[in-house]
């Protein structure tokens, strides 16, 4: 059994490393079909009794969210089953991803049973020649399809639904990328829209072809005045920014993401999965690091690898999640939090930022839209301020 805390983890997060073929970009831990069809109900047999240990111990969670991966990977059947393992009263919002060339009515029984509150779909782009080049199965008219089906689900049943775009993409103008935005919004309706940068990530298949010449990426003037644009356009469209990359209508946030943002207590199970835990005196992080056939087939809760915090690598953590969001960061709750005074500690370094980064009160420490642009520049500044633990010195 993994060590849980003292204090009860608030969300629970499995992943599904199921996926059809790989996308060009992926740095996700997934598999491609060919290793796990077949598969996937002993790998969902270990999942759902992991699920039950930490139910027992925990009494439940407030919020579930399945990703992958594609949870489209599995049938309505073996995500009722773990859903029904994991589910308690005080959970408020389950969210299951879906790939669109997946989705289909066959798991509106979810729905039905309010097992699942909401739903989140990579639709990524609606330019078939973007989606090739990510790699992507779906096709534009799959992903038509997807929101037709997840508007009518959302009609049916009343769950919440949310749409990832992609931005940044090679061969994507930014006229394509907001007509991206008009579209999902004119046909979906969704109350809540995340929006990525591609970031090239090593060993990746995109990498390979960007060294290579065969594909060019946006420079940094570029990808700047491509998300003001984007940003602006959702704003008009009623949405608020409430974090880098994340947009809501009508407060429908995504609680599952804001216990990350906290840094509240979660748990993650399945392969590559990670979990942050906390006791009175300590953090630690779980990592899963058994691969899909060695966790489907090894021993309830193997695998799972303990890394211990030291205090300052929980300042930075919280920094880099905290400023993410448009709560920013409160001074009080800090100063409780980590018996540290945020003025005191980071104050002259912020007089040396640009101040149209951020707002800072005597209260709240907060970054503009411009301050996310440069969010990592500002965290890597405000960390060199942080005390190390005196075993460290
Ligand atoms: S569907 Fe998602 S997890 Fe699977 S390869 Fe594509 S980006 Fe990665």
């Amino acid at each position: 059994m993994l060590t849980l805390g003292a204090s009860n983890p608030k969300a629970l997060y499995l992943h599904i490393p199921f996926c059809t073929t790989r996308c060009s970009y992926c740095a996700f831990y997934s598999e491609p079909e060919s290793s796990w069809r077949g598969f996937q109900e002993t790998y969902v047999s270990r999942l759902e009794q992991e699920i039950a240990g930490v139910v027992q111990e925990t009494g439940g969670f407030e919020t579930i969210f399945i990703g992958g991966g594609n949870p489209g990977s599995l049938t309505c059947e073996q995500l009722s089953r773990l859903l029904v393992a994991a589910k308690s009263n005080q959970c408020s919002e389950v969210t299951v991803e879906m790939n669109p060339e997946t989705f289909s009515e066959s798991y509106f029984p979810l729905f039905e049973k309010k097992l699942v509150t909401r739903l989140s779909m990579g639709i990524q782009s609606m330019d078939d020649s973007v989606l090739r080049q990510l790699g992507r199965n779906a096709k534009v008219e799959d992903n038509l399809r997807a929101i037709a089906l997840a508007k009518k689900a959302h009609g049916l049943y009343g769950i919440d639904l949310s749409f990832d775009l992609m931005a940044a993409l090679p061969g994507q103008s930014i006229q394509m990328a907001l007509q991206d935005i008009d579209t999902v919004v004119s046909l979906g309706d969704p109350g809540h829209i995340s929006l990525y940068c591609l970031t090239v990530e090593e060993g990746t298949d995109l990498a390979r072809r960007v060294s290579e010449r065969e594909l060019k990426v946006w420079d940094d003037d570029g990808q700047m005045e491509l998300l003001e644009r984007l940003w602006n356009r959702l704003g008009l469209l009623g949405y608020e920014h409430y974090e880098v990359s994340n947009f809501a209508r009508n407060g429908r946030y995504c609680k599952h993401n804001l216990v990350y943002w906290d840094l509240d207590t979660y748990i993650g199970l399945g392969s590559s999965a990670a979990s942050f835990l906390q006791s009175e005196s300590h953090s630690w992080h779980y990592s899963q690091k058994q691969d899909l056939h060695p966790f489907a087939e090894g021993t309830l809760f193997s695998g799972y690898e303990k890394e211990m915090l030291d205090s300052d690598q929980l300042v930075e953590e919280y920094l880099m999640m905290a400023l993410r969001t448009n709560r920013g960061i409160e001074k009080n709750l800090f100063k409780t939090r980590f018996s540290l005074d945020f003025d005191s500690l980071f104050s002259k370094t912020i007089t040396n930022f640009d101040p149209l980064w951020y707002n800072d009160t005597s209260h709240l420490f907060v970054l503009s839209k411009v301050g996310w642009m440069v969010l990592d520049e500002i965290v890597l500044r405000l960390a060199l301020q942080i005390p190390q633990p005196l075993d460290r010195h």
